[in-house]
């Protein structure tokens, strides 16, 4: 892949990471608003402290999703973008137009889907 592709990518994932914690920064901003932080009983500040976790605001599908995000821009930085983590073979163009965070080529999201990676 060249870099003219990997900026293209890139700019995919930049505006998904975006979003995904713009959800969050919304999230945060409606608890400071919320009277927990004057919550007397204990367990209900442990609550508190852990809604300031950044990803803690994700739902689980949004958290994985953000990872995924993550490590495709590290793959970019590091030049493997576009490679198949299991195979090392090209993931096809048109599936990381659809799935820009895509780590497998399309064979062995086939054997993840099914359990067998
Ligand atoms: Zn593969």
């Amino acid at each position: 892949m060249n870099s003219k592709q990997a900026g293209k990518y890139r700019k995919l994932l930049e505006a998904k990471r975006a979003e995904l914690l713009t959800r969050v920064q919304a999230a945060r901003t409606s608890e400071q608003e919320g009277p927990s932080e004057l919550a007397p009983d204990l367990s209900d500040r442990a609550t508190s402290t852990m809604n300031r976790d950044l990803s803690y605001q994700l739902t689980t599908g949004e958290r994985e999703m953000l990872k995924r995000v993550d490590a495709a821009l590290d793959r970019i930085e590091a030049g493997t973008y576009g490679e198949c983590v299991n195979c090392s073979k090209k993931v096809q163009v048109g599936r990381l137009d659809a799935v820009p965070w895509a780590r497998h080529c399309i064979d062995c999201q086939e054997l993840q889907d099914l359990g067998q990676l």
